[in-house]
């Protein structure tokens, strides 16, 4: 199979966002109401929530359409860009729900394609930097094939996401849907859940609470963490290029997790310590993006300092904590 060359697409005016409710897609959508591009939010609020988008609620340019992806998808009239981000993404989400992750990312990223192919719209799937694994090379660049334990307990999103890239690939050469696929790598900012389990919001929830923060390991593995409206930036930017990719967004800007505590103990004043816990089965000792293929295409580069971003986020914990006290760990079922 051959793959279609890229090709330049026809201006977006209308979108759908599969996951439109969770953390990156709610950004998406924001962005894309302020670019003046009317979307269509389609979420079950598995693990989004409608406080992510309440402020889109009542814009006559926003739809929201509560249903699973995985069921069947029908968007009544045109659609220039299909974004599916339709996933469990943390680690603690898709541990609980190891089928659900494998159906969204094989069935959901089947009904989304197909959703683009009848509208003859582009279509942006959210790959991840799990699709390398626990890398053999680093900085990872794309033509890197990766170094993924199928049946590990990561395997469910690492192989949904590998299937979900192999089946948009398919669909370019066999349909000539003009796909794209981005591989996103550690994102943060506001709207993270303070439970879900990613080191950042965890530790800024631990901070505020004046708990020890929880650093697994010695806490020397690295993670590569970009500011959310970077991302934002750069995925819109692909969306609009035409570009197949697969292409990776992310930081290049390479931190210890156990630095990543102590700077999160420093923006917010507390007086936690560190306590180290048991590292998670396959954790990846290093994450960083090579991202010479986005700065070539798109010009694209991230611009929001690590300090910055990681000081609004901390005001945005601050704020949502003080709006809706978190007392409990979300319920999953
Ligand atoms: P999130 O959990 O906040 O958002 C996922 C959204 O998908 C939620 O609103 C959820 O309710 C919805 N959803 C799940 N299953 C669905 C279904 N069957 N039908 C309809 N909606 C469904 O996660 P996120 O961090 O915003 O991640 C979004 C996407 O980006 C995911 O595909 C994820 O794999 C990818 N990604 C995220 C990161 C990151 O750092 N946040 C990194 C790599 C890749």
């Amino acid at each position: 199979m051959n793959p279609t060359p890229d090709v330049t697409t026809r201006p977006i005016r209308r979108a759908v966002v599969t996951g439109g409710a969770g953390f990156l897609g709610s950004h998406l959508c924001t962005e894309l109401r302020r670019r003046e591009v009317e979307v269509v939010c389609l979420d079950n609020f598995l693990t989004g929530s409608a406080a992510n988008i309440e402020h889109l609620v009542g814009d006559p340019g926003f739809r929201l359409v509560q249903c699973d992806v995985t069921d069947y998808v029908h968007v009544p009239g045109d659609v220039d860009l299909v974004l599916h981000f339709a996933s469990p993404a943390s680690p603690i989400d898709y541990l609980k729900l190891p089928i659900h992750t494998l159906k969204v990312g094989s069935i959901g990223t089947h009904h989304a394609l197909g959703l683009a192919k009848d509208k003859g719209a582009r279509f942006v799937l959210a790959s991840t930097s799990e699709v390398y694994g626990d890398p053999q090379v680093h900085p990872q660049p794309e033509s890197y094939w990766g170094h993924v334990n199928p049946v590990g307990p990561r395997g469910v999103y690492d192989e949904a996401k590998r299937f979900a890239e192999a089946l948009t690939v398919a669909y370019r050469a066999e349909h000539g849907v003009d796909t794209g696929i981005v591989r996103i790598f550690n994102t943060f900012g506001p709207r993270m859940r303070p439970f879900d389990g990613r080191a950042i919001p965890t530790f800024i929830r631990q901070a505020l609470a004046g708990e020890p923060l929880t650093v697994a390991g010695d806490g020397e593995q690295t993670r590569s963490v970009c500011y959310v409206s970077d991302l934002v930036r750069g995925i819109l930017a692909l969306a609009g290029s035409g570009h197949s990719g697969p292409m990776n967004i992310g930081n290049p800007h390479e931190l210890s997790v156990l630095q990543i505590a102590r700077d999160v103990i420093a923006a917010t004043g507390s007086s936690s310590a560190v306590e180290f816990v048991d590292r998670p089965v396959d954790d990846p000792k290093v994450r960083r993006p090579d991202t010479a293929l986005a700065t070539e295409v798109l010009g694209w580069a991230p611009e929001v300092p690590w300090s910055e971003g990681l000081g609004r986020t901390v005001e945005w914990f601050r704020q949502s904590a003080a709006a809706r006290p978190v007392s409990a760990a979300p319920g999953l079922g």
